[in-house]
């Protein structure tokens, strides 16, 4: 989401450097209408806000801006974010702290790393190639559906990844 309130050059000295900011060339639903992610009172009832986290459910930077913004709590004491408000944000990042430590941002951005390595090995190992299955060609099922309204349960299972992308590990790591 672009920050309404301080320019991109004010948001980039402050924000935290180990958590990239969402950024695309594409116009994401919150930049086309603002106001919407900037609601006066938060509402579970508000048809605008509900509009609003529908869209950040199917927006491609949903993850990136749900760590950015958690990341970054001072630049984001307003809005909506990643289809969270303050209050859930606030939720998440004591639950962040208690699982992975009062540091939890470096050790999210450290296996993003390190998921990222893994996968520029993968992609340039021959034999890991190899073994890939072939790529199926796209099914009806597989087509984008950022145009179709989204299901309740798309919608929980969209949030669940989320909330396991910055949450993966964990497990492995106990
Ligand atoms: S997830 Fe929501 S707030 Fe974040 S960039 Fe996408 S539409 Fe904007």
């Amino acid at each position: 989401m672009s920050s309404t309130v301080r320019s991109t050059a004010a948001v980039a000295a402050l924000a935290d450097p180990r958590v990239p900011y969402p950024r695309t060339t594409e116009e994401t639903a919150c930049r086309t209408r603002p106001q919407r992610w900037f609601p006066v009172r938060y509402s579970r009832d508000s048809i605008e806000q509900q509009q609003a986290r529908n869209a950040c459910l199917r927006c491609p930077l949903a993850e990136q801006c749900l760590l950015w913004a958690l990341a970054n709590p001072e630049l984001t004491e307003h809005g909506i974010w990643a289809a969270t408000s303050p209050k859930k944000r606030a939720h998440l990042r004591t639950s962040l702290v208690e699982r992975l430590g009062a540091d939890w941002v470096a050790v999210v951005a450290d296996r993003r790393q390190a998921r990222g390595r893994a996968g520029t090995a993968q992609r340039w190992n021959p034999r890991l190639r190899a073994a890939d299955p072939p790529a199926a060609a796209p099914s009806a099922a597989a087509r984008p559906r950022h145009r179709e309204p989204v299901t309740p349960q798309q919608a929980t299972r969209n949030r669940m990844v989320l909330l396991a992308a910055l949450t993966s590990g964990r497990r492995r790591a106990a």
